[in-house]
């Protein structure tokens, strides 16, 4: 028993020969939110307001597919979403379609908190932030020139792909990665020593992604899903996270057959995701931590009461 936090800023095909000068930003975002969250934890502040927190600091960075650096839809626009849940009372939030609000995260925080309903999406979603006066900044501000460039080649690849140069299933057809492509959805989960629990998953969603589409991250038990047993945050291929409903179906492994939050997580991105679509983050309520993937990578960081601390990307690797 202890407090423990793990995030992630993507799955995917992340190439091994990922160059320094785009890899150590990304390591360097990964320690640092890492180390924002466990001040947090550390300081009393609630697993809640720990995922909340480190999300943000995720958001804020460009290099990662979600707030300032989310990727862009087939019309060239930005649709964020994310949402938020709490363990222990299953209490939770969600918000899509968003194009001008700075951090999707704390406003799915504010769905939870300030109204009756689970989720709002586009204009709803919009209009709601107004009222509830969250920064709101020129959509222009989340286009970034590397996701243009982007989009571009994934429209002329006539592919919809998570937010990695090379599709997922065709990687070794794939034309060499143009660089600065690795970046990634984020998420955090946490525990405190008391084994409360909580969630944030944060998005900008696939690149060339239809106008409208939905992913994983906001859907309750798919991206995001949090009881009193674990919480988990997914990342990958939204549709196929869905289908295998993977945050519900690691609490379902734990809760119904007794597993561990190790065997539940290993089980469903093993087992139930199919290969190469699929990564998560997962805390218990005992202060366990699960990180499985089934992509090439996962930019990945946790950290646990006891000391033990990890920042890694690849499966055979930590970054120091
Ligand atoms: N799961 C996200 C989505 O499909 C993408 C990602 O995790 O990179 O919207």
């Amino acid at each position: 028993m202890g407090w423990a936090i793990a995030l992630h800023g993507g799955a995917g095909d992340i190439p091994r020969s990922l160059p320094p000068e785009r890899r150590q930003p990304r390591e360097a975002a990964l320690r640092h939110s890492l180390q924002v969250g466990v001040a947090a934890i550390k300081a009393g502040r609630s697993p809640l307001d720990v995922v909340e927190l480190v999300v943000r600091e995720l958001e804020d960075h460009p290099h990662f597919n979600a707030g300032r650096g989310s990727v862009l839809t087939s019309g060239g626009t930005v649709e964020m979403e994310a949402c938020i849940m709490d363990g222990n009372t299953k209490r939770c939030g969600a918000v899509s379609g968003l194009t001008t609000v700075k951090n999707a995260i704390s406003l799915a925080r504010l769905v939870m908190e300030k109204t009756p309903h689970i989720y709002l999406g586009f204009d709803g979603a919009e209009a709601f932030a107004r009222d509830q006066g969250v920064e709101t900044i020129e959509s222009s501000h989340f286009i970034t020139p590397e996701n243009i460039e982007r989009l571009k080649q994934a429209k002329e690849a006539n592919r919809v792909q998570i937010d990695y140069t090379e599709p997922l299933t065709k990687v070794e057809e794939a034309p060499p990665s143009n660089g600065d492509s690795q970046l990634g959805t984020v998420g955090c989960v946490a525990v405190d020593g008391k084994g409360n629990l909580a969630t944030a998953t944060s998005t900008g969603g696939l690149v060339n992604k239809m106008v409208g589409r939905i992913g994983d991250t906001p859907i309750i038990g798919a991206g995001t899903y949090a009881n009193k047993l674990c919480a988990v945050s997914a990342t990958g291929k939204g549709e196929a996270i869905i289908q295998a409903t993977v945050g519900r179906d690691v609490a379902a492994l734990m809760e119904y057959k007794g597993l561990s939050l190790k065997e539940a997580a290993k089980y469903v991105i093993e087992e139930c995701a199919p290969s190469r679509t699929a990564g998560l983050v997962a805390v218990s309520a005992t202060g366990d931590v699960a990180m499985p993937f089934n992509t090439v990578g996962m930019f990945r960081a946790c950290a646990t009461e006891d000391g033990y601390t990890e920042v890694a990307i690849w499966d055979d690797e930590t970054c120091g």
